[in-house]
């Protein structure tokens, strides 16, 4: 039996509105606040293996784990060992350290066309960086991205762009001069007579095409089959560079990545890559990287700018590291099995009372829409009923069961899911789809 809460969340809600006198919002991230699903978000004071427990005391399992990067779990023993022993030595030095070097070897060692890489602290900063280098680079300007693709809040980027920005319907931000807009063009996703037409008017303006490998942030949204070939071979064609953003699938969707799951298929790999999340094990850690003799353009040896007063913190290094080396082949067979057992009874219990909706996959990685698929594009994830989704949302929540708050995000397991809790997920489905039927 899942446990039922009183709705009512005293605590939560006194920290929220002390919050929002201090915080826009209240949140220092925006889908944090429930906006879309209405209600109260709940202020999380711990969290252990799959488990968040919040300050009015409840325990809920975890299908956010901070949006992707706790993939071994809350307080894994292994990385809160690596952080404990990293930050008895030391919290930060402005000098090159060991760890640095660990991980960077760690993510070239397992993306196999990535040769050089660089620690920033988000992933916002990753891609940031990997655009200037790429403009750097071609000494062209304009940049290529996908509707529905989210790379973090970069100007240049936030055009049409997932996430937050879709979950609040926003075509684009304030704030976000026309300059820098303007040197934006925004594709469909998984179009390639729209790319190849871009291409043939523009092509020698452009600098690169970036995407994120598998989008996750319009809900899950895999490239269809021939998709990444034709970004390789339009941008090759065109002397653009392909960046693909792996934050969120980077030593996820499979040790290398999106990347390890279709990058030998396609022929020729992207040029640059982006990474956070899991590389941070939950700490403000990310990278950009790829060729050589593209990073090669960075300052200190090359003419591209670009720096950071935490870049490779000792205390992040650490707790990636760790959790890189605990992303074992069992960890992944676990996701997998983890994210099947949820997947699947989702679709019984919403099928067993009507409510449309599919599931799509990349690796274990997975998201649930509320619409009948197949989803190719943000177009098609707009299509939804979110209303239905808010509905679900709070009746799993009541019963223990934190997911995503928004309808275009993902949900993530970890390796800590175990079969205790994802019982706990499966005895809470069937009042949830009950809810969402229920207009
Ligand atoms: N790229 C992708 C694909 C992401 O999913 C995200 C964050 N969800 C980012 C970039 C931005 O990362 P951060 O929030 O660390 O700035």
């Amino acid at each position: 039996q899942p446990p039922s809460y009183p709705y009512a969340a005293p605590a939560s809600e006194a920290w929220f509105e002390r919050a929002s006198a201090v915080i826009p919002g209240g949140v220092n991230s925006p889908v944090r606040a429930f906006r879309s699903v209405g209600g109260t978000p709940r202020f999380m004071a711990s969290a252990t293996g799959p488990y968040l427990t919040d300050v009015d005391g409840r325990e809920y399992v975890d299908l956010v784990c901070s949006w992707g990067p706790m993939i071994l779990g809350h307080q894994h023993p292994t990385v809160l060992e690596a952080v404990h022993e990293a930050s008895r030595r030391g919290f930060s030095y402005g000098t090159p350290s060991e760890n640095e070097v660990l991980l960077a070897e760690a993510i070239v060692n397992r993306v196999e066309p990535v040769e050089q890489v660089r620690l920033v602290s988000s992933g916002t900063e990753a891609t940031m960086s990997a655009l200037r280098l790429a403009r750097g680079f071609t000494g062209r300007s304009v940049v290529v991205k996908f509707a529905g693709c989210y790379h973090g809040h970069v100007d240049a980027l936030l055009a049409h762009a997932g996430s937050g920005v879709a979950t609040f319907a926003l075509p684009d931000s304030a704030g976000v001069p026309a300059s820098s807009a303007g040197e934006t063009i925004v594709l469909p996703y998984n179009d390639v007579r729209a790319l190849e037409e871009t291409f043939a008017r523009r092509g020698d303006e452009v600098a690169a095409v970036i995407t994120e490998a598998a989008p996750g942030n319009m809900g899950m949204v895999p490239p269809a089959p021939g998709f990444t070939a034709a970004l390789r071979r339009t941008t090759r064609e065109h002397g653009a560079l392909l960046i693909s953003d792996e934050v969120m699938t980077g030593f996820r969707a499979s040790a290398a990545g999106w990347y390890g799951l279709e990058g030998p298929t396609v022929h020729g790999s992207p040029d640059l890559f982006t990474f956070g999340k899991v590389m941070g094990g939950g700490f403000p850690a990310a990278a950009f990287g790829g060729r050589r003799d593209v990073m090669a353009h960075l300052a200190p040896s090359g003419p591209v700018y670009q720096a950071g007063t935490l870049s490779g913190n000792p205390v992040a290094t650490a707790a990636g590291l760790a959790t890189l080396r605990g992303c074992t082949p069992a960890v992944y067979e676990r996701l997998e099995q983890a994210a099947h057992a949820i997947a699947d009874g989702v679709t019984a219990e919403l099928s067993a009372v009507g409510v449309a909706h599919t599931i799509q996959w990349a690796g274990s990685m997975f998201s649930v829409f509320f619409r009948e698929g197949p989803v190719l594009s943000y177009a098609d994830a707009q299509g939804q009923d979110t209303a239905a989704f808010g509905r679900f949302f709070h009746s799993m929540l009541s019963q223990g069961v934190h997911l995503p708050p928004s309808a275009y995000e993902c949900w993530f397991v970890s390796a800590a899911h175990d079969d205790a809790a994802v019982d706990r997920v499966l005895a809470a489905l069937p009042a949830a789809a009950r809810a969402a039927s229920a207009e």
